[in-house]
């Protein structure tokens, strides 16, 4: 690791620079956070878990033709992927209503929405990740309309493919975040495709049967059996976990 430049760290991932241009490392750490940093701690083997959902999930959404970041799986921690300018936007899904929709509107956990619902969220730990509305992005130039039309129409698809995934192994997917970026080297420098991590990290995912939260919920209100829920959830992907390469 020792010899790789480092571009950015972040809360639950390092970047470094990647092996040819226009590609970065993606490394997967076992550090967890809530509350805007107020609450950090460890889930111990977080990180290789959370490497690998987010390889099968970004291999999955690529074959079915949303275009992705991720090039490869490099070892246990590590992920190759196409280097993007991030769009400064947390784009959240909710199919059921839980966190801060529950808090902020007083609506109990777990209410199943009619329809959907996509909203943003500016990605700014200073300002505590305000929710955005689409006129405020477009104004403050965020995005342009084109690419927030498709960024919605790419979640919208993401989502119901990842409901049924997750349906297939006894999850609820209550409600997750994603990051969308520019490629840096896109014809014209605005080719977007889903970026970061798809993981436990940053998704709801209730067991049908026992009501279970499988998710960082665990960790955010102290549950217990942090670990297990998220070697759980990766053990009905069909992921192993057996260490390749654990330096
Ligand atoms: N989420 C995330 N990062 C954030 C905020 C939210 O990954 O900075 C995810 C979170 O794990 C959940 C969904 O987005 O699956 C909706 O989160 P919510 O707005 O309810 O916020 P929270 O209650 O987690 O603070």
């Amino acid at each position: 690791m020792s010899q790789k430049e480092m571009l950015y760290e972040g809360k639950a991932k390092i970047l470094y620079k990647g092996p040819k241009p226009n590609t970065i490392i993606q490394y997967f750490k076992d550090d967890a956070t809530a509350f805007n940093n107020v609450k950090k701690g460890t889930i111990a083997g977080k990180g290789i878990i959370n490497n690998k959902v987010t390889e099968l999930i970004m291999i999955r959404l690529s074959q079915l033709g949303i275009p992705t970041h991720f090039i490869e799986r490099m070892s246990d921690r590590e992920q190759l992927c196409h280097s993007v300018d991030i769009i400064p936007l947390e784009v959240i899904v909710r199919n059921t209503v839980a966190g801060s929709m529950a808090k902020t509107f007083g609506i109990e956990e777990g209410t199943r929405l009619p329809n959907p619902i996509i909203e943003f969220s500016l990605k700014d730990d200073d300002l505590g990740d305000p929710l955005i509305p689409e006129n405020h992005i477009l104004a403050l130039e965020l995005a342009q309309e084109d690419e927030l039309i498709e960024i919605m129409d790419m979640t919208a698809k993401i989502n119901v493919f990842l409901r049924g995934l997750f349906a297939a192994i006894g999850l609820e997917l209550i409600d997750f975040k994603l990051e969308f970026g520019r490629l840096t080297d896109g014809e014209d420098g605005h080719f977007i495709v889903l970026a970061d991590e798809f993981s436990p990290d940053n998704c709801r995912l209730w067991d049908y049967e026992t009501g279970e939260k499988m998710d960082k919920d665990r960790f955010r209100r102290d549950l217990g059996g942090v670990e297990e829920a998220y070697q759980e959830v990766a053990r009905r992907l069909g992921i192993s976990l057996e260490v390749e390469d654990e330096e």
